[in-house]
């Protein structure tokens, strides 16, 4: 057994706690998950049968902590864990999951699937089994800051847009503000609008917040790849940076995974409660619309649908603040078939959008969502995740849908009444 090897089964059996010991030992083998995954449904392929993606998983704990297992790997009988193998499982592991947690809420044994295919990236990291795209993102955190590469001159030159097109100065750094807002790469590269639409909301709303100009990228390619020490250090920045200007509350962006990573794996990553709250853009929205200071004109007449980001909805709870504030602005709001808990990943969630080598498989299942869409004869379609967003606009685009893509936190900017 090759040294990378032994490290990638010695790492899988050390992501085997109770839960994961319960959850494989509890498989009833109903094949109920299977048809809550898209990847399945959207191909019919029982590869891609959510349980079936952790059999290396599985099988470690069965030869390390059963009593048949170890007696058949002892006797030589057991199936081998080796390199061909994780080979063969790589794509089942990271191009084929987006750790949407849907399969998780259909076990009838409550076994949380997505939380193993967690653990299951932890192995398959160590023994070198990633796709390259991870490689680059998660390279590009650690060592620039950001997955895309983006540097802070990048965001200052949009933060120089937003203060010409709005009059007011976006603040950086400041140390005792109330709020820090973290961004996703993506939102400073592809949709720019996103930081105009909080530095707008925020001066409406009268909020003390502020951007950092060190740690501004909130999205973390460590879950997605895999690898706790990177998802801790990058978990760990943000951290620094929220005790270092002493803010209450670090705002997570319009970004699935990165509120997972931040709110509910951050703390038990770097081994510390918070000094401060962790809450999503929405959250913070409805928490402003709730106390009357947010004040809205105008409505949206097209009708609009929301497409709830798996992470922000399913995983994270951030189901009703959504509705709350697309109704504010829309007077024909529709809801999706199976919308809310139960809806319909995009396809490109997990570390899947940043792996070419998915991107076939990811556009295949899109099918799904154009089904949900075209159920309501949606107009317009808003979301608060600009991985989603990105996926969404141009899955549209293969299957020729002309339906407009829309940030909600930049719909709510627009609507805004005017301060004057
Ligand atoms: S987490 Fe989502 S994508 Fe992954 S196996 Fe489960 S249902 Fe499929
Ligand atoms: S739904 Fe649960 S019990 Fe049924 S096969 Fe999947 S993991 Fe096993």
């Amino acid at each position: 057994m090759s040294t990378k090897l032994e490290q990638a089964v010695h790492a899988l059996k050390e992501q085997i706690d109770a839960p994961v010991a319960s959850f494989l030992s509890s498989c009833v083998h109903c094949g109920m998950c299977a048809e809550a995954c898209l990847f399945h449904t959207e191909t019919g392929d029982p590869k891609y049968t959510p349980i079936v993606k952790v059999e290396p998983l599985r099988r470690v704990w069965q030869q390390e902590f059963t009593f048949w297992g170890r007696l058949l790997k002892k006797l030589g009988l057991a199936k081998p864990i080796t390199d061909e193998f994780l080979s063969k499982w790589e794509p089942l592991v990271y191009d084929s999951c987006t750790m949407c947690g849907r399969c998780s809420m259909v076990c009838p044994v409550g076994n949380d699937i997505a939380y193993m295919i967690r653990k299951t990236r932890e192995g398959m990291a160590i023994s070198g089994h990633v796709p390259d795209g991870l490689v680059g993102a998660a390279t590009r955190a650690v060592n620039i800051g950001s997955p895309m590469g983006v540097k802070f001159p990048a965001l200052q030159a949009q933060i120089g847009h937003v203060e010409e097109d709005y009059g007011f100065k976006v603040p950086v750094d400041v140390e005792g503000a109330d709020y820090l807002c973290m961004l996703s790469s993506m939102e400073i590269m592809n949709f720019p609008e996103y930081i105009g639409a909080i530095a707008k909301i925020f001066d409406h709303a009268g909020i003390s917040w502020t951007l950092s100009s060190k740690a501004f990228e909130a999205t973390n390619s460590g879950v997605q790849i895999g690898v706790s020490d990177i998802a801790t250090e990058l978990v760990q920045r943000i951290v620094s940076e929220a005790e270092r200007l002493k803010v209450k509350v670090v705002v997570s962006p319009e970004c699935g995974h990165a509120y997972t990573a931040i709110r509910w794996e951050g703390p038990n990553l770097v081994g510390k409660k918070f000094g401060f709250k962790v809450r999503h853009i929405l959250e913070v929205l409805d928490e402003l619309r709730k106390d009357g200071r947010l004040k809205t004109e105008g409505m949206e007449e097209s009708r609009l649908t929301y497409h709830d980001p798996c992470q922000i909805g399913r995983r994270g709870g951030v189901l009703e603040q959504p509705r709350n504030l697309i109704n504010m602005v829309a007077s024909d709001f529709v809801e999706m078939p199976d919308a809310g808990k139960m809806n319909w990943c995009c396809g490109a969630g997990g570390g899947v959008s940043t792996n070419e080598r998915a991107d076939e498989i990811r556009l295949k299942v899109f099918q799904r969502k154009k089904e949900q869409l075209e159920a309501v004869q949606a107009e317009g379609l808003v979301s608060a995740c600009s991985n989603c967003r990105i996926h969404i606009e141009v899955g549209l685009e293969k299957y020729h849908m002309d339906v407009p893509v829309i940030s909600l936190t930049e719909t709510l900017a627009e609507h805004l009444v005017d301060k004057k």
